[in-house]
């Protein structure tokens, strides 16, 4: 096993916040923890449950311009507005890199593949790091994750006594880690990997049962409660629904300039689906709950492969009225089961 201590972790940090971009867990103030860019290892807090919001604001942010169209009398010009630097997200949370994988189905996976996406994740180091714990609420070996999943990143570091067991996972990982100061265990100390308590597994209904139960009324019972304040799409790792507008920039007698931007939408918005001709064909809150969390288990899956959730936990804590998640996958599991049940009878 490689091993680093937290001060050789340090060292490095502040050594790669000299030549990268780098994005770490962030104490913002009043208790909350965020990924925000750091200068140096100071400003990294190593000791926080999941950060408030996910990192896919650094992939997919929430406004993008996208181009720039400039019209001089009669000439039309376009230009493609280009990403940022390579940088690496450190210490993200197995969760959230999962969450990438919902996002690269999309908008790298598809013919055309979405170049600002693409060339974004392309240039982007995903270092985890496990979690001590599973937190309330969190239900990622639900929906195929674990708190110390290295799967979709490029390393992981997983707390031990007296630092911290590293697993290099791709090549990009192997490259940005050849700066590190490792140790090899020899000297005996006990290094071993810590037990994770984990929490309750969840029963997650397969994609295929999921249109037995549109219609239920229970739909319409949540949407009753649902305040339609757009939280729990904002704050997830998966939810990728965005809107495109052109915005003016500036304009003369011979100039005319616009800007596309890219910003994020919510499913959950009363206007989502609001057509040209003021048609809405999602009118009520119970329609669009709905449809966010068939999204997510049902036609996402089908059409793009990956689940559309997580199991962050992070839209169970955000709701005002304690819409969750954990519990809507425990009822459509509850009335499968009593569908099962009458179709056993109908073929006795
Ligand atoms: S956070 Fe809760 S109240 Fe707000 S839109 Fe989501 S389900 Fe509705
Ligand atoms: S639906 Fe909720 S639990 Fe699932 S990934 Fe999104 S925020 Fe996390």
């Amino acid at each position: 096993m490689m091993f680093m201590t937290h001060d050789d972790l340090t060292t490095w940090l502040d050594h790669l916040t000299k030549e990268l971009k780098v994005i770490a867990p962030r104490d913002v103030g009043k208790g909350h923890v965020l990924y925000r860019p750091v200068t140096n290892s100071s400003e990294i807090t190593f000791d926080y449950t999941r950060p408030d919001l996910s990192a896919k604001e650094f992939l997919l942010p929430h406004t993008e311009r996208l181009m720039r169209f400039e019209k001089r009398a009669d000439q039309l010009e376009m230009h493609d507005l280009s990403c940022e630097a390579e940088q690496i997200i450190f210490g993200i949370r197995p969760c959230d890199a999962h969450g990438f994988v919902a996002l690269d189905a999309l908008f790298r996976d598809q013919e055309p593949a979405d170049a600002h996406y693409s060339q974004r994740r392309e240039m982007t180091i995903l270092v985890g790091m496990a979690c001590p714990q599973m937190w309330e609420g969190c239900f990622c070996t639900s929906v195929g994750g674990a708190p110390d999943d290295p799967s979709h990143l490029d390393a992981l570091l997983i707390p031990v006594d007296g630092g911290y067991a590293v697993q290099t996972v791709t090549d990009k990982g192997e490259k940005l880690l050849a700066s590190a100061d490792f140790k090899e265990v020899t000297d005996g100390q006990d290094r071993t990997l810590p037990e994770i308590p984990m929490n309750e597994i969840v029963p997650v209904l397969p994609p295929e049962q999921w249109p037995g139960h549109f219609d239920e009324d229970y739909w319409m019972r949540l949407g009753e409660r649902c305040l339609s304040c757009k939280l729990c799409t904002f704050i997830c790792p998966t939810c990728r629904c965005f809107d495109l507008r052109d915005e003016p920039i500036a304009s003369g007698a011979n100039l005319v300039v616009h800007e596309r931007m890219r910003v994020w939408d919510a499913c959950t918005a009363p206007n989502y689906r609001t057509i040209a001709g003021g048609h809405n064909s999602r009118p009520l809150k119970g329609q669009r709950i709905r449809n966010r969390y068939y999204c997510k288990f049902h036609y996402y899956p089908q059409d793009f492969g990956p689940l559309g959730c997580v199991g962050c936990g992070r839209c169970v804590e955000v709701c005002p009225v304690n819409i969750d998640i954990l519990e809507m996958l425990s009822t459509v599991s509850a009335m499968q089961r009593e569908l099962d049940v009458l179709e056993a009878e109908v073929e006795l």
